[in-house]
């Protein structure tokens, strides 16, 4: 079972200084940063998925969700995705560079945004070695299955417009030669129809399957759908699941044959999680999360700023707290600052970051982010951890602070993760 990491230009700069916060005087954005790949070993992911969304636009495309500019994409296009990820040493040689359409992106359009034309040929020139076919997300799964007919018409639509695309994505990748393992998509109301269109993709050739529209379902949901899947698809088939937000409980899915599976929680939950920031793993081979530290700067935090230009929050007073918050955490790393104090430096600037309003529900949360801020503290778990990243920054990957250090705990949280699934695997053997 592969780990695939899908990338939306996730890169930090390893000059980043984190004393004045401030990159490298003469850093080039991309061409100076790096990739997780770049900066660790082993590599913490199987291999990589790109969205077509993510790199070309099109109508009805959300834009927040396009992250490459018009020349990367036509370098990406000449050169090819390998090169373009700096995913192309003789160490990547058999590692997956999935692509897919990222449909995600233009979910709420009544048709999906490329047609299988422009997606093959978008696969082939960037050289992927695999590709999915254009689906249309379906977002409902009814584990009583009705009828198609008991269904709203959008829903038969999205379903009949995956097949049909996958069959002529399937009939132009056959005319070509199969430059990249086409991999059909699949999408579904209910766990049977789900099944069904896994049959049918199979009738049509293909041999891997990508399973669409997992995101929002319960874990108890994925089990029947895998189950009814299993029970109609041919043992050999392989199964990727797409965009697998459940990732930490991947150890359920094993008994499915899964072949690969993306995600991005693992970077994500960094600095998108409430509290679970940092990724531990344990002896017994389960994971164990701690938040991370929050001391944003006061001068790019929305609140603080809006705060200090109400008059509310006094700006110089504010910067030092942050720096008083700063230097105890630093300090307290190198054995120079009690836990004690330190927690009280950092909850002295957090009782500025926490929702005021009500102050009993203020209260709360600060006695909530105390315990969080203890608890991590004592552990010191980045002093235990041998990874690239906790053993370049240190303490600094602890820290909510700035996408160089949010971004790297996101790696962290990757290399765990991978070996997490490696010895999940293991064990199954
Ligand atoms: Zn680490």
């Amino acid at each position: 079972m592969k780990f695939l990491y899908s990338d939306t230009q996730d890169y930090v700069d390893p000059e980043y200084d984190f004393l004045t916060d401030r990159n490298a005087p003469t850093r080039r954005r991309y061409w100076d940063d790096k990739y997780a790949h770049e900066i660790m070993q082993p590599t913490p992911y199987d291999g990589l998925l790109v969205a077509m969304s993510a790199v070309r636009p099109a109508p009805g495309v959300a834009s927040s969700k396009v992250r490459y500019s018009t020349a990367e994409q036509q370098r990406m296009l000449r050169d090819g995705v390998r090169k373009f990820l700096r995913f192309d040493g003789a160490a990547y040689k058999d590692a997956m560079v999935m692509g897919d359409c990222g449909s995600f992106a233009y979910v709420e359009q009544e048709k999906p945004a490329y047609a299988p034309m422009e997606v093959f040929e978008f696969y082939a020139d960037a050289g992927f070695t695999h590709g999915v076919s254009p689906d249309h997300i379906i977002f409902a799964c009814d584990t009583t299955n009705p009828p198609l007919a008991a269904m709203d018409k959008d829903v038969g639509f999205r379903y009949e417009v995956t097949l049909e695309n996958a069959r002529e994505f399937m009939r132009i990748c056959r005319s070509e030669d199969l430059p990249f393992e086409p991999m059909g998509a699949v999408q579904g109301w209910s766990p049977q129809s789900i099944a069904q269109a896994a049959h049918e993709m199979e009738k049509m050739g293909y041999r891997y399957l990508a399973i669409g529209g997992l995101v929002p379902l319960k874990v108890d949901v994925i089990h029947q759908v895998l189950q009814a899947l299993r029970a109609t698809t041919k043992p050999e088939t392989n199964i990727h699941l797409l965009g697998f937000a459940k990732a930490d409980s991947i150890h359920q899915f094993t008994d499915y044959g899964i072949t690969s599976f993306d995600s991005t929680s693992p970077l994500i939950r960094a600095f998108m999680d409430e509290k679970a920031n940092y990724y531990v793993p344990q002896v017994d081979g389960s994971l164990e999360y701690y938040s991370a530290i929050r001391i944003p700067q006061a001068i790019e935090n929305n609140r603080l700023m809006q705060g200090i230009k109400q008059g509310i929050f006094n700006a110089e007073d504010l910067q030092q707290r942050e720096e008083r918050a700063l230097t105890a955490v630093r300090q307290f790393d190198k054995g120079q600052e009690t836990l004690a104090a330190t927690v009280e430096a950092v909850m002295d600037y957090q009782q500025f970051l926490t929702l005021g309003g009500d102050s009993d529900k203020h209260e709360k949360s600060l006695k909530k982010t105390r315990l969080q801020v203890e608890r991590t503290l004592a552990a010191a778990p980045w002093k235990h951890c041998r990874c690239d990243i906790c053993t370049d920054v240190g303490v600094e990957v602890i820290i909510f602070r700035s996408a160089n250090r949010n971004r790297r705990r996101g790696f962290h949280n990757l290399g765990v993760y991978h070996q997490h699934v490696q010895r999940i695997l293991e064990k199954n053997q």
